[in-house]
């Protein structure tokens, strides 16, 4: 190596650093957002297309969610800010300010000392060259954890709508936050971890906030996705950091959002950013178990995919409790319409129950974006209210958005789940072995359109013949009582029959309740117990037994079907009155139920149209 080698690749070196320098001058680490006119930043807000602004010196994000939608300039302190926003008209209830403190970085700064900057960073360049291409992260661990403090959350259970049973569990939690000793004297330990899990925009990190609000203690948030974002190492700093400030200001909410994108199932990742999510989740679960008893601070998290979040977050002491959000049902929907119109002009004419009938598979966010809509329409149209056309108008509009043609569901659907799910909840009912029916819905869950929630009498880990036979009625149910109906079936038994046809084979194969082939298994399954996985299974049986075993798996099922339709058939009315009151009110349990069960059907109700064959 001479030296002219060293002095060309010291130019190198300093023009690289320099283009470098002036790129992050013009591109700062935060992602690229659009930067725009305050009065654009003011007309967002009305509109409703941002519901927070971040003041971070006098860099102003507008933020929708958790999504930074649109940057501007403001000069001036918080106080300053809000009023100018009240005197361009901005409606604050709907609209958080969040001041921050100013990022350590201050690029004007870095350019007046530009030069010096670089030469610092040559400096670092060629030590770290030095050193080889070691760990390149800087210490970028400072958690983007944004504090709100006690004023700012002003969210409280009112303004989460339909979500009746979650706000009830959650509850608990606030109790814990305000009066720990409480619980403590009776020797509870006081829960860790809260997973609220539930689909896209029912409300989840609104429920955060809420329970922050309500209890009054500081929030501190983080999204997952925000944990994986930058450069590898920097996660699991991130977590101890953030986890260190809650310590010091408990008691206090720690909201860790989309937990799945750091929480999957270790050794599951693919590509690049598996190692770093590991040891970002080791850090939590490592935070997590380091609390002692009496330390204040709850970890609540979101998730819209619980299935495929790693074990060892759901272990005791961990994250033990969830709370399920369910999509809302029509009660739900109302609710949430009502508190997104609250204060806001609305004609004498609207009626809100009309809008919640129309808006089957709309969730709390596809609600709060439809009375926006409406509103926006109501001003285009120089109306001084919002009346029912323009909400009637926007329902179309919202279910037209491209996230939302997945879910639409018309009303021939909606009466064939009615009647599925109805067919399920009576033949349980009626059979002497079925499970109480707690719950009947047809307000779409994933890929589900409906379901029926039993409750089991007790834990069971012997099923009895007779038992398991009602069960299979009970689930061939919902088939019956669309073929008894409408004479015609639908895709939407396909899980159902699936399900039976699984638990037949075993009746035959394994559990020996087959008359005709006896107490004997069927099938040998090599299992390699170290992966706890099974492999093909092996035949050790003839033709003619596996014909046999085909034989009578079919007359089982055809006799559960048999008596499922025979019992539709005969109630005919009372399944006619079941699946009209579904349809009406989407959602039926506990004691409505049993009323209903219980309340005689008309003789001859009007039954909708069956198709001819
Ligand atoms: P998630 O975190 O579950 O995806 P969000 O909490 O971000 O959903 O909801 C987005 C917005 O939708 C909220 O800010 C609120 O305006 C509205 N929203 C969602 N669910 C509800 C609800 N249950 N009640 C009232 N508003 C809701
Ligand atoms: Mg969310
Ligand atoms: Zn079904």
């Amino acid at each position: 190596m001479g030296p002219n080698f060293l002095r060309r690749s010291l130019i190198y070196l300093v023009v690289l650093v320099a283009l470098a320098a002036i790129f992050f001058a013009f591109f700062p680490f935060s992602p690229a957002v659009e930067t725009g006119s305050l009065d654009r930043l003011v007309g967002m807000a009305k509109n409703g297309e941002i519901d927070r602004i971040v003041q971070q010196g006098e860099a102003l994000t507008g933020m929708y969610g958790d999504t930074p939608v649109l940057k501007a300039t403001f000069i001036g302190s918080t106080a300053e800010l809000h009023h100018y926003l009240v005197g361009e008209g901005v409606d604050m209830d709907k609209l958080a300010l969040e001041p921050q403190a100013p990022s350590g970085f201050n690029w004007g700064i870095l350019i007046n000392f530009l030069p010096l900057v670089l030469f610092g960073l040559l400096l670092l360049f060629l030590f770290r060259r030095a050193r080889g291409a070691g760990d390149q992260a800087l210490s970028f661990g400072r958690s983007k954890a944004r504090l709100f403090s006690i004023a700012k959350s002003t969210v409280t259970f009112d303004d989460v709508a339909g979500v009746e049973e979650a706000k009830q569990e959650l509850q608990e939690v606030v109790e814990f936050l305000k009066f720990p000793e409480k619980f403590t004297s009776l020797g509870a330990r006081i829960p860790r971890g809260v997973l609220l899990v539930g689909p896209p925009g029912t409300g989840k990190t609104l429920l955060g906030r809420a329970v922050a609000g309500e209890a009054g203690v500081p929030f501190f948030s983080i999204s997952g996705s925000e944990f994986v974002e930058m450069f590898v190492g920097v996660g699991a700093s991130r977590v101890r950091d953030l986890f260190e400030q809650a310590k010091r200001n408990a008691p206090c909410i720690i909201f860790v959002d989309e937990i799945d994108a750091v929480g999957r199932h270790r050794g599951a990742g693919v590509g690049g950013g598996h190692d770093e999510r590991e040891q970002t989740l080791n850090q939590i679960l490592v935070e997590m178990d380091g609390f002692d008893s009496s330390t204040n601070v709850i970890v609540l998290s979101a998730t819209n995919r619980p299935d495929i979040l790693d074990p060892a977050l759901l272990r005791p002491g961990r994250f033990d409790r969830q709370v399920i959000l369910d999509p809302p049902d029509i009660k739900g929907r109302k609710a949430i319409l009502e508190v997104h119109t609250k204060g806001k002009p609305l004609e004498d004419s609207v009626d809100l129950e009309t809008i919640a009938k129309q808006t089957v598979g709309f969730s709390g966010a596809d609600l709060a974006n439809l009375v926006n809509e409406a509103a926006i329409l109501a001003a285009r149209r120089s109306k001084q209210a919002t009346g029912m056309q323009e909400l009637e108008e926007s329902i179309d509009r919202v279910m037209a958005g491209p996230e939302k043609k997945s879910k639409i569901i018309s009303p021939r659907e909606k009466e064939i789940t009615a009647y599925h799910e109805a067919g399920h909840a009576l033949v349980a009912r009626k059979l002497p072995h079925g499970d109480p029916v707690h719950k009947v819905t047809i307000v779409a869950r994933g890929m589900a359109l409906g379901w029926t929630r039993f409750l089991p009498t007790e834990d069971r880990y012997l099923w009895t013949r007779s038992q398991l036979k009602d069960k299979l009625a009970s689930m061939l149910a919902g088939h019956a009582a669309e073929d008894l109906i409408f004479g015609e079936m639908t895709t939407g038994s396909h899980s159902d029959i699936e399900q039976a046809t699984k638990i037949t084979r075993k009746m035959v194969t394994e559990y020996g309740m087959s008359e005709k082939l006896g107490p004997r298994t069927f099938g040998r399954r090599e299992e390699l117990v170290f992966l706890g996985r099974e492999v093909a299974e092996q035949k050790d049986y003839s033709e003619s037994t596996a014909q046999q075993i085909d034989e009578e798996v079919h007359a089982l099922i055809q006799h559960c079907y048999g008596v499922a339709k025979e019992i539709l058939t005969q109630n005919r009315a009372k399944l006619v009155q079941i699946a009209q009151e579904l349809t009406a009110k989407e959602t039926i349990e506990g004691q409505e139920l049993d009323t209903l069960f219980n309340q005689p059907a008309e003789e001859s109700p009007p039954t909708p149209k069956r198709k001819k064959k």
